[in-house]
């Protein structure tokens, strides 16, 4: 068995990076993606100080990432400030920052790179798994079978691990789509250290920066609600759509948007309901979407699936593979590390979702008054939710060896 590398299926943030920290752990992994290209398209994504310190521990050149640190505030869209993102002093300082803006192809080449060549194998399905005890039989979807000491279901929203393990559990939708885009082309007046999140009566429009190749540039995003089986726009009426969207915003946010010009792309909000209350069993667990799909209102769904793998390698850290019970103990820790976290994080993401684009319209102007005059969100967005994200970094101890 000792000589079975670990099998991690998907190669996104979740896959990734828990290879990258086995790996930093001594461990052997081989990453199996159903993709033959799986290089991700997308826009703006931010992290947390918790991911920066995983990625730094797993051995990610951070520097070159291109993280542009980011001080977040929310407003109306009429410009009443409603809330400012407050984090531990110490950390900010420790790393440069609590939130960073980057591009998502970025973070996927950072990651992709950092690790030995040949761990990923690509085009490649993995359809289920057997748990026989002493080893976890993995099967393809073309009937072969590979014997491997721990399989991690790292596969995103659509797992095929989970179901294997907990049954199915249904999707939830958000009944929300966001539009991202990005450019290099800056209105004057527009902070680079400054993730701003408004908020209309009925969307989201926000921007905040990022750093690719040594250049500045800025992301920007809208949430709307939105019926999923609205046929998709074309990239000229998705930017078209995008113009008339920011209109209920400030101009510079308008012209960003003008300034954007083939960088669109469209998500749909989405995720699994009713959260799991344990991920492992046995020698499989999961990480990632697979776990926790979120919305992007936690802006915090790839670092929570990076800060998975480290707590997946520095739980294992000390962990003979041959050792059936004590895999699945150092799963169990794993689980008792991250699901409470996670849990919270995305439900308070599904609730400011509902809050922002599906209140009524009798009710919106209320919540506007009350957000716009009360320290609801304050509380909410700018202390509690930074608060557990920021005790994260405390959780997560010295190292993948040096649990806290
Ligand atoms: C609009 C939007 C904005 C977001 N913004 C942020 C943000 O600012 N910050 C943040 O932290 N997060 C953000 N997120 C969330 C983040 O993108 C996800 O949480 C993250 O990508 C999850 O990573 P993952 O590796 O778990 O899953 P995925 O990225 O979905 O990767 C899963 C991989 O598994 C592969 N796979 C699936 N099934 C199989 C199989 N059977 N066999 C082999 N391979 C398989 C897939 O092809 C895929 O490559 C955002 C999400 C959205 C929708």
């Amino acid at each position: 068995m000792k000589s079975d590398p670990i099998v991690i299926v998907g190669s996104g943030p979740a896959g990734l990076a828990a290879g990258l920290a086995l790996i930093a752990s001594g461990r052997e992994v081989r990453i199996y993606e159903r993709y033959a290209n799986s290089d991700k398209v997308g826009g703006l994504i931010n992290v947390w100080a918790p991911a920066v310190k995983a990625l730094r521990s797993m051995g990610v050149d951070v520097d070159a990432m291109g993280l542009a640190p980011t001080h977040s505030s929310f407003h109306s869209a009429s410009g009443h400030h409603r809330a400012t993102v407050r984090f531990d002093s110490a950390i900010n300082e420790e790393y440069g920052g609590y939130f960073f803006g980057l591009l998502r192809p970025d973070l996927y080449t950072s990651l992709r790179s950092a690790l030995p060549a040949g761990t990923i194998q690509a085009d490649t399905t993995v359809s289920s798994f057997i748990d026989r005890g002493d080893h976890v039989e993995v099967v393809f979807a073309d009937g072969s079978t590979t014997s491997t000491p721990l399989l991690i279901g790292a596969d995103g929203i659509n797992s095929t691990i989970r179901p294997g393990l907990w049954g199915e559990t249904p999707i939830r939708e958000h009944n929300l789509q966001a539009i991202l885009g990005n450019t290099y082309d800056i209105p004057e007046g527009v902070p680079l250290d400054q993730c701003i999140i408004r908020h209309s009566r009925t969307l989201q429009g926000s921007y905040a920066p990022f750093v690719h190749d040594g250049r500045p540039g800025i992301g920007w995003y809208f949430v709307e609600a939105w019926d999923p089986s609205t046929p998709p726009l074309s990239q000229a009426e998705l930017w078209a759509h995008a113009k008339e969207l920011a209109k209920d915003f400030p101009a510079e946010q308008q012209e960003l948007v003008a300034h954007s010009e083939g960088t669109l792309v469209r998500w749909q909000i989405r995720d699994r309901g009713k959260p799991l209350k344990q991920w492992s069993k046995g020698r499989v667990t999961l990480a990632g979407d697979a776990a926790h799909a979120t919305s992007p209102y936690a802006a915090y769904g790839a670092g929570m699936s990076i800060v998975d793998g480290y707590f997946i390698a520095q739980s294992l850290a000390e962990v003979d593979l041959t050792d059936s019970s004590a895999v699945a103990a150092a799963l169990q820790h794993y689980d008792s590390l991250r699901v409470e976290h996670t849990t919270d994080q995305v439900q308070q993401a599904y609730m400011l979702g509902q809050l922002f684009h599906h209140s009524s319209a009798v009710v919106r102007p209320i919540r506007d008054f009350l957000l716009d005059r009360t320290p609801f969100l304050q509380k909410m967005v700018g202390e509690k939710s930074p608060g557990e994200i920021a005790k994260q970094i405390s959780v997560m101890g010295d190292g993948i060896r040096g649990a806290a």
